[in-house]
């Protein structure tokens, strides 16, 4: 019987675990099939506190980890949460299978911090992963804007993401297009209102992203468009490109007997809280953002889901 299990080794997961292992509740962390997170996806991050010449993503998310074990957290790798159970006497049955074999083992622990993140979405075309992670294709305009100074970039989506973003990145890059695949945005009016306006912004309407083009290096210098009313296809020259066609939050494999999901599956705490419906189950980071979905925001959150838990078992 473990005291608490955290699912999920962003910066909320690995927070937990430093503050849980200081508490002397020796976590357990599960990495699932990306461990560090979203964070290992980006390259440097400028914006964590701590580190004034930046720090790259992988390295700041080995630095977590190397802290969270130093006070004695067990990081298990590659190991996936396939479900959660309330057993009759209040502690929890954690089913886990390995990421690559279908062995599934059942952990039981006393309390549950559920900080599995949220998967940014991308449209999944051929080769895509190449560009990510510094090669021109991103999902985090606060992250990685500043690395597209004085250069034309293209944002991706219609929804009120897309407009912050492209909003944000008119301080940087030469130019931003927003390429949205329709000729009017989801996003609230007064966000539509901002970009049309904006002098660095250009609409591009009724256009699907439907591939990539690469310079020598094999950076991004073009993103091919697909118009979704004649037909047609055609280049436009961006160095960048912002995906800001929304986040899957990671909860599928969260019953909402236990958690409360919104329509989009985003996980809700009680109110002003990590605590959740379920006694001993706690939610920190990006899985429960929809606002934020900063790094430090998420490691914020991981220290209060941990100091609850603690206060939780201490109380019981
Ligand atoms: P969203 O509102 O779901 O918008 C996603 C956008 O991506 C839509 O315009 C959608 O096009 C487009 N899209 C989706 N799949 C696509 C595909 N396969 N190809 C091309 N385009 C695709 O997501 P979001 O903008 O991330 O916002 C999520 C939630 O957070 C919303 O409730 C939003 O209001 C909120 N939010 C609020 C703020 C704020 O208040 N400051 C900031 C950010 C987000 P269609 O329009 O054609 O469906």
């Amino acid at each position: 019987m473990e005291n608490v299990i955290i699912i999920g080794t962003g910066p909320a997961g690995y927070t937990a675990a430093i503050y849980a292992a200081r508490a002397e509740l020796k976590p357990v962390i599960l990495t699932g099939d990306q461990p560090g997170g979203q964070l290992t996806t980006t390259s440097e991050v400028e914006n964590f506190p701590g580190f004034p010449d930046g720090i790259m993503g992988p390295e700041l998310m080995n630095k977590m980890q190397a802290q969270a074990e130093r006070f004695g957290t067990r990081v298990e790798f590659g190991i996936m949460v396939t479900n959660v159970e309330k057993n009759d006497d209040g502690t929890f049955a954690v089913h886990t299978k390995p990421v690559f074999a279908d062995a599934v083992t059942v952990m039981q622990t006393k309390t549950v911090i559920v900080a599995s993140g949220a998967t940014a979405r991308y449209l999944g075309i051929e080769g895509e992963e190449q560009y990510i992670g510094g090669r021109g294709l991103t999902a985090c305009a606060v992250c990685d804007g500043a690395f597209f100074k004085g250069v034309p970039v293209a944002v991706i989506g219609g929804g009120d993401s897309a407009c912050e973003e492209a909003d944000f990145l008119t301080k940087y890059a030469s130019k931003v297009y927003l390429v949205h695949r329709r000729d009017e945005l989801r996003a609230s009016k007064i966000m539509a209102k901002r970009v049309m306006e904006h002098p660095k912004i250009e609409m591009v309407w009724n256009s699907q992203l439907a591939g990539y083009k690469e310079a020598e290096n094999g950076n991004i210098n073009a993103i091919v468009l697909d118009n979704t009313v004649d037909g047609s296809t055609s280049d436009l020259p961006v160095e960048g490109v912002f995906m800001a066609i929304g986040h899957t939050p990671n909860t599928s494999f969260l019953s909402t007997d236990l958690m409360d999901l919104d329509p989009s599956g985003y996980a809700i705490p009680v109110p002003g809280k990590t605590a959740t419906k379920t006694p001993g189950i706690f939610v920190a980071g990006d899985v429960a953002d929809t606002v934020y979905r900063q790094g430090i925001t998420a490691a914020g959150l991981g220290c209060a889901a941990a100091l609850e838990a603690e206060k939780f078992l201490s109380g019981h």
